[in-house]
């Protein structure tokens, strides 16, 4: 089948990818010409591991095409995906300007019927409305259906989730349309939900929601792990080991970031509050969440009394390991609250520095290795959990630091025996201290 896939982002340029790679002859289009011109030459704009090499494989078979141009790109396409961003406004609701503008685009163009999936997520009842603000910008005499296909892969393991995912979700009022997508991703052989299209939007934002409320749940499990002497490791293991619960997103830390959890959780709370309903637990959710990422600058603070003028390095950058996006990264709120209290910042990430470098403050030092922001430093925080930083002897890590080193680990990245070995002082989270 031909397809477009507009919009190539961390979920566009890796649904496109992957349907040309089972077998559609795909075209992905973006208004970044810039970027376009880099994906015809087979490089990614973003980091995701087996990216590159499936998209040089299907451009060099000719079934994955990228064009900055509409009327070339949605040319004779059965099917236009549309994968652009839906970021927040500063109040939590959803902008819908790329959709808007992307869909009006689309309508410009479209000289054929065509069947629109809307793979971005969006609040529940935007896809009615787009159907309709479609309709009324089309120039042709084409017939149109809305199917919402929402995404529900994880940066860091795109391709695998796309291949391998839980479920494909399909919402569509109409049967033979909702019939063609099924039929589009049949050779994935994953199981279907094909429901109305307000229940597969909710779908979404309910998944989404209720991930992150394990996470803050288990971060609260942690600070109280903390403070009467438990470990939230073994806490969460054994309750993990419940398969009511399962051992996913419960594992304690920093909080959560990225581009889907901060916007869609504070979305749903919008959605929630238009129809008079006070989403209280959601709320408490963020509110967990927004503490946790400043705790571990509140505790350096109580125990240095000041970190005017002391050297931090703070390892990983990304909101977490296998990307390089730095959308809502726990490490930017850590970073601005180390440079508010004087600290002096060196900052290491091995794949997120120039995504990093526009959003943190100027004043931060960026490293060319772990090893050189850890350089006398006297404070160390690890922000994300990158096998290179992991894997990193701790031996090492003492003698590169100043003497008597002070670790702050929000991702709990090593054994506490380990740890006590190399008589390094260190707090991680919901575990005991080393002092
Ligand atoms: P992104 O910001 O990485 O990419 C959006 C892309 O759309 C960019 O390349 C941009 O240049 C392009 N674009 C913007 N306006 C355009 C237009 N008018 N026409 C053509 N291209 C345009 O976004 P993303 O992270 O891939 O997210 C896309 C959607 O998928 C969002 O709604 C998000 O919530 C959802 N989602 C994201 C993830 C994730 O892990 N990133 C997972 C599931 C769902």
């Amino acid at each position: 089948m031909k397809l477009a896939v507009v919009g190539t982002g961390y979920v566009g340029l890796v649904t496109g990818v992957c349907l040309a790679e089972i077998g559609h002859q795909v075209t992905c289009i973006d208004i970044d010409e810039e970027k376009v011109e880099k994906m015809k030459k087979g490089i990614p704009p973003i980091y995701e591991e087996g990216l590159e090499s499936l998209m040089k494989q299907n451009i060099q078979a000719r079934r994955l095409f990228f064009s900055s141009k509409f009327e070339k790109g949605l040319e004779k396409a059965d099917v236009i995906y549309l994968a652009v961003g839906t970021p927040q406004y500063p109040d939590g609701t959803t902008d819908l300007t790329a959709v808007e503008s992307a869909a009006k685009s689309i309508a410009h163009h479209l000289v054929q019927d065509a069947i629109i999936v809307t793979k971005s997520t969006v609040p529940v009842g935007s896809n009615e409305y787009l159907k309709s603000f479609i309709h009324s910008h089309l120039k042709n005499d084409v017939s149109i259906e809305v199917v919402h296909n929402p995404e529900f892969l994880r940066e860091g393991s795109a391709i695998h989730d796309t291949f391998h995912g839980d479920r494909i979700v399909i919402g569509a009022e109409n049967k033979q349309a909702a019939a063609v997508i099924e039929q589009i991703n049949q050779p994935l052989d994953l199981p279907l939900v094909v429901t109305d299209i307000k229940n597969a939007e909710m779908i979404k934002y309910a998944s989404n929601a209720f991930l992150a409320t394990k996470i803050s749940f288990i971060n609260e499990i942690a600070n109280i792990c903390e403070k009467i002497g438990a470990n939230v490791e073994d806490v969460a293991y054994g309750m993990g080991l419940d398969k009511r619960i399962g051992h996913q997103f419960l594992k304690a830390g920093i909080g959560y970031g990225g581009s889907c959890f901060p916007k869609d959780t504070n979305a749903l709370v919008h959605m929630a509050g238009g129809v008079d309903h006070d989403f209280e637990l959601l709320k408490s959710v963020i509110r967990v969440n927004n503490q946790q990422q400043i705790s571990l600058v509140q505790k350096a603070k109580q125990r240095l009394g000041s970190l005017e003028g002391k050297r931090v390095a703070v390892l990983g950058l990304a909101y977490k390991p296998g990307t390089d996006d730095m959308r809502e990264a726990a490490s930017i709120v850590v970073i601005h609250r180390l440079i508010e209290e004087g600290a002096e910042v060196t900052a290491y990430d091995p794949f997120a520095m120039e995504n990093a470098a526009p959003i943190l403050p100027q004043q931060v030092w960026f490293a060319k290795t772990a090893a050189e922001a850890l350089h006398d430093a006297e404070v160390g925080f690890i922000l994300t959990e990158w096998d290179q930083i992991k894997n990193l002897s701790l031996k090492d890590v003492k003698d590169l630091m100043k003497a008597d080193p002070i670790i702050y680990d929000g991702r709990n990245c090593f054994q506490l025996d380990d740890v006590r070995q190399h008589l390094i002082e260190y707090h991680s989270v919901g575990r005991p201290s080393i002092a």
